[in-house]
């Protein structure tokens, strides 16, 4: 038995329409006064962050808005975010959407700490300065769990994928408002929902797993895949909106302690090489992985995955229970509005080559905490198996 440590950063708030009352959650936690909104453009203009915004005014605080966040951020938007931080001398730092704006939120909290660029940080070149002032994250997804995790990702100007980490990174307080995600379309309902499902399968099956861990993943599972199908049919069912926050929060809990697996690694190879959404690219890899990582010593924990996805009580037998839940996991995704084909994508030998280097360059951490490594030939019998 390996020792390990379990710590929760976040306080946790959820409720429809709570966002409404971020005035009064931070007043009750910090003794801030001056507040900056980080959000993207889209989400500010549709009058999303407005009461948000409103909360924070009639509590007296002072409100500055960012809403240039793009889809990958870039170090500029971060050290655009710092400088506003150190500027306006805010001491609240609001992340409202996907997972951008919150790594950016964040990140930039961090940044502001010191003087120097994000650039300094990246890659754990250096550790963060002291963090000064708060971070409340307010996702407009279910899917990173982003509101909870210490790392970030975000982009150099040559688009090259960076992280950071830092054990305060984890925002402070997390609100999860399903009212906030009712107006996501379909096809990121799904592909941010199958995310967070793949994000509790490859913690919980993580070679850094642990029962803390699993008691996360396996809520986070039953929540997701009952939940998803629901706020599909019924995009403003709030019931299943919120549950779908809290799996995608209990989740990033569990990555946060577990990490990920091969799934991710192959899928942000994915990304990069087809430019596929994040959690399309994921779901797509396990949905294809799912068989092969069951060969290993994870049985147990893949039937309590099985029972988690709705698995019947009437098979008794654990590998019938693990198996059982690979044919559950790609009926969910067979269900859902997500393109499995990668179309447009010309699929040949170069392009397998392209992906293999890519992913192995790029991830090879998340390849060796999965549950069963992979040798270079598997690999490639994996990813054809992607690809064909
Ligand atoms: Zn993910």
């Amino acid at each position: 038995m390996i020792p390990y440590q379990f710590q929760l950063r976040t306080a946790v708030h959820v409720g429809a329409n709570k966002s409404a009352e971020v005035g009064e959650i931070v007043a009750s936690r910090t003794t801030a006064k001056k507040a900056i909104i980080v959000s993207d453009a889209f989400l500010v203009k549709s009058g999303l962050t407005q009461p948000i915004e409103k909360s924070l005014i009639d509590k007296g605080y002072e409100v500055h808005i960012f809403d240039n966040v793009q889809s990958n951020p870039t170090m500029a938007e971060i050290d655009e975010v710092a400088q506003m931080i150190r500027d306006t001398n805010s001491d609240v730092v609001l992340g409202v959407g996907g997972g951008s704006p919150l790594d950016v939120a964040k990140t930039a909290a961090m940044v502001a700490g010191g003087e120097d660029s994000v650039s300094n940080y990246a890659l754990g070149a250096n550790p963060f300065p002291e963090k000064k002032v708060n971070v409340v994250g307010i996702p407009t997804t279910a899917g990173t769990g982003a509101e909870v995790t210490s790392t970030v990702i975000f982009s150099d100007e040559k688009h090259r994928k960076l992280w950071g980490w830092d054990a305060l990174m984890a925002p402070e307080i997390a609100i999860l408002d399903p009212s906030l995600t009712v107006k996501l379309p379909p096809h990121l309902t799904a592909a941010t929902g199958l995310d967070a499902i793949v994000h509790a399968i490859e913690a919980a099956t993580s070679q850094n797993t642990n029962p803390f861990i699993q008691g996360m993943a396996m809520q986070a599972i039953r929540l997701l895949s009952n939940d998803l199908p629901i706020a599909l049919e019924k995009p403003e069912n709030l019931q299943a909106r919120e549950n779908l926050l809290v799996g995608a929060a209990l989740a990033g809990v569990a990555i946060e302690h577990g990490g990920t697996g091969l799934a991710h690694n192959i899928g942000h190879a994915l990304s990069t090489v087809d430019g596929l959404h994040h959690g399309r690219a994921v779901a797509i890899a396990l949905y294809h992985i799912y068989d092969y990582n069951l060969d290993s010593d994870y049985e147990t924990v893949f039937a309590d995955i099985a029972r988690a996805l709705g698995a019947k009580d009437t098979l008794v037998n654990e590998n019938e229970l693990a198996r059982e839940g690979a044919r559950l996991y790609r009926a969910l995704v067979d269900s859902s509005p997500l393109a499995l084909k990668l179309d447009g994508v010309e699929r040949d030998r170069y392009h397998t080559e392209v992906l293999i280097s890519t992913l192995s360059s790029e991830n090879s951490p998340m390849r060796k905490n999965n549950c069963r490594i992979p040798t270079d030939v598997e690999m490639e019998q994996l990813v054809m198996k992607l690809t064909s």
